[in-house]
């Protein structure tokens, strides 16, 4: 049997919406898979598809980007898909950069928009 898909979703306060709706659509693909979400990400994400795998870590702001840096550093993580809000100063900046960084060092894929998402689901709904 192979192993589950892992994947990480965070989503940005204005990018929440977003995320929603990226789930919803991906939501047959993504039944199939084990996800993690920062805290009110995955709140959100359960309220619209309450059947999904996820578990929902700290708030980002509270640890929770970190908290799935330590996943990655574990192997526990295959891909992260993260919907980044530009044009808003966050006070877990650093957080994302340290999120970011672990990514690339495990070479793990890191999705930070909704067109580079839909890029990497479509890889592996149709792989
Ligand atoms: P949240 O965290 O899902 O708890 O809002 C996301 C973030 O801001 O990193």
């Amino acid at each position: 049997m192979t192993r589950k898909y892992r994947i990480a979703l965070i989503a940005h306060d204005q990018k929440k919406d977003d995320m929603v709706a990226f789930v919803t659509a991906h939501r047959p693909y993504l039944a199939s898979c084990t996800l993690f979400a920062t805290g009110t990400t995955g709140q959100r994400i359960l309220e619209a598809c309450p059947e999904l795998d996820l578990t929902a870590l700290k708030s980002g702001p509270l640890g929770g980007d970190q908290q799935i840096g330590a996943l990655i550093s574990e192997g526990m993580v295959d891909a992260v898909i993260f919907f980044v809000d530009p044009l808003t100063p966050m006070p877990h900046d650093v957080d994302v950069k340290a999120l970011t960084r672990l990514a690339i060092v495990y070479d793990i894929p890191m999705a930070l928009n909704l067109a580079t998402g839909e890029i990497l689901l479509k890889d592996k709904e149709t792989g």
